[in-house]
């Protein structure tokens, strides 16, 4: 069961329905620019356009903003679209591209030249920075601001001709180069790019810029409510002069806080920059924050949406912690997940008292949170693995587990107590004797006596070998944006991110475990198959998540 909070937009939009504006239609978009992956704060902004829509139902449109064909590229576009599915959310025929509408927009421009409202201009670009003055002081006016529409239309035709070289001239909305907000201070529409672009090929060599072309497209697609992040706002005023000088149709912006979290960086630019630089291995890293990476890392999508709910949205940027992400994917994963048991560092154990050829079948339970779960047999035999950490040849008094003449459990099968340590010439623990009780069968002692432990195990002949990879968060400071002075936000990556185990032994029933596929290790944590680097018979597991919950423990220090 999904939860489901209010939050502000969903007031706004429920009202605008009740008062039958546009018609009781709610119209949406997920607008990403295709130069990057999907991350985590995307998440947010997907779960709440298409939710909306869903909730009135609307329609939530997938537009790709691909007004930059210098950083935009089909792998991007391909990549968003499978992330928005795999989300659980469906765009059907409303597929858009803003490069879709160049024409329209080319246009548009022509008209406000006509209308004395944009002009062309030969600043270069850092001349157009010196000139457009600061937040304290007003801007200068360009000495081509004056030139005649005659001029402007002409000049504008011949740079989508392709006469003039990149840089040399832009087109510019006549505003107010005095006005408080910066953006409003004649900005840019069209710049020179003799470049091809992903979709247009070498049609175009002037390309809009994405303030000009953002709002307009909202506006061609009967958009309603235009949902975009707090840095936008400074920005609605522009959108607003574009549209009502051209007298279009004026979608409603409504801005929130980006989502950021704690441990990691939720930028393109950043994640770009790790990706180039061979920090992480690809945008799919598990270690990433991106949709391709957590998916691979085997975060599912009802947890991330579930997650987006949680988070609620609101106009005040604060820092979510990732304590609360991987909560939500224990929740999910707790009840759907299968058990079962893997040794990620093995020891050797002897039962000495076990009959050398005998082998038999115990049963297990699946998943005690999912009674339709049911059960499967697991082999016991006379050499198992149990994990390294759960033996000790000097416990100290807080230990329970495994130790010289301690018994305890064998989850599912018996009781077995150490009787002997066999090392090697350097003093290293090669294995461990033990005797087992025959009569524990289960798990239970008929005699009712009690051990303070229950270890999981797997039995040497019929395991599975594999390997498991351990991650950690990408950066040890929590906020890793926040930069200190003369560093780079990559000096805060942690060097410990990731861990790989080979050597792992598994219970057979994961031989035929498939890509993509989750469990929980019993005492471990979550683990799935990665869908990269694993291989027929040798399974790659990612840890997903570990079984401690840091959330609760970061609530109730806060109690
Ligand atoms: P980045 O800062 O990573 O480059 P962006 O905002 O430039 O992201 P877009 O492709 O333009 O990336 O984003 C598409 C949509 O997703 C926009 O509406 C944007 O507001 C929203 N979005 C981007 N990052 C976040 C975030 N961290 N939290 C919530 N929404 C976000
Ligand atoms: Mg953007």
């Amino acid at each position: 069961m999904e939860i489901q909070v209010s939050n502000f937009i969903r007031s706004i939009v429920a009202e605008d329905v009740a008062a039958g504006k546009n018609n009781g239609k709610v119209i949406t978009r997920f607008p990403p620019e295709p130069n990057g992956y999907l991350h985590i704060g995307h998440a947010k902004s997907i779960c709440l356009n298409f939710g909306l829509a869903q909730e009135f139902n609307g329609h939530c449109n997938l537009r790709f903003d691909d007004t930059n064909p210098s950083k935009e590229e089909q792998e991007y576009v391909d990549s968003i679209m499978e992330d928005v599915r795999w989300l659980g959310f469906e765009w059907g025929d409303r597929l858009y591209y803003a490069s879709d509408y160049f024409e329209q927009l080319y246009e548009w421009a022509v008209q406000l030249i006509k209308k004395g409202k944009a002009y062309v201009c030969d600043l270069s670009f850092e001349e157009m920075r010196q000139y457009r003055g600061t937040l304290t002081e007003a801007g200068k006016e360009s000495p081509y601001r004056s030139r005649s529409v005659e001029e402007n239309l002409d000049l504008f035709e011949r740079m989508r001709k392709g006469e003039f070289p990149d840089g040399s001239k832009t087109l510019r909305a006549k505003i107010d180069m005095n006005s408080g907000n910066i953006n409003m201070r004649d900005p840019v529409m069209y710049r020179i790019k003799h470049e091809d672009h992903h979709r247009t090929g070498n049609k175009w060599c002037i390309y809009p810029m994405y303030d000009y072309a953002h709002g307009q497209s909202d506006s061609i697609e009967g958009v309603t409510h235009s949902i975009c992040t707090m840095e936008y706002e400074d920005h609605r005023p522009l959108y607003d002069w574009y549209l009502d000088e051209l007298g279009i149709h004026h979608p409603q912006q409504i801005e929130f806080a980006r989502l950021n979290l704690s441990h990691t960086v939720v930028s393109k630019r950043k994640l770009l920059r790790l990706v180039n630089e061979g920090y992480v291995k690809g945008w799919n890293d598990p270690r990433m924050p991106t949709l391709a990476g957590i998916r691979r890392r085997g975060y599912t999508p009802e947890a991330i949406r579930n997650f987006c709910e949680r988070i609620g949205v609101g106009k005040k940027e604060s820092l979510v912690d990732m304590a609360l992400l991987e909560f939500c994917v224990r929740e999910h994963l707790n009840k759907t997940a299968p058990r079962v048991m893997a040794v990620l560092r093995p020891l050797k154990v002897v039962i000495t008292n076990y009959p050398e050829d005998q082998e038999e079948y115990l049963d297990a339970i699946n998943n005690p949170e999912d009674p339709n779960a049911g059960t499967r047999k697991v082999p016991f035999s006379k050499i198992l693995y149990i994990e390294q950490e759960d033996f000790m040849e000097n416990p100290p008094k807080q230990f329970f587990r495994l130790a010289p003449g301690r018994e305890v459990r064998l989850r599912y099968a018996y009781f077995i107590k150490c009787e002997n340590v066999v090392k090697d010439d350097k003093g290293n623990i090669i294995e461990i004797h033990c005797t087992y009780d025959p009569a524990t069968r289960g798990g239970d002692a008929p005699d009712g006596r009690k051990v303070k432990a229950t270890l999981h195990w797997v039995s040497a002949k019929h395991a599975v070998d594999a390997e498991a990879r351990l991650y950690d968060t990408l950066f040890t400071k929590e906020e890793p944006d926040n930069i200190e002075e003369g560093k780079d936000f990559t000096d805060y990556i942690n060097p410990k991110s990731l861990e790989v185990l080979t050597g792992c032994k598994l219970e057979p029933s994961l031989k035929d475990a498939k890509s993509g596929d989750r469990f929980q290790f019993e005492r471990l944590g979550y683990f799935c198959v990665d869908t990269v680097d694993s291989t027929p018979g040798k399974p790659v597991f990612n840890r997903t998540v570990t079984l401690k919950d840091e959330w609760a423990k970061i609530q109730k220090g806060k109690k």
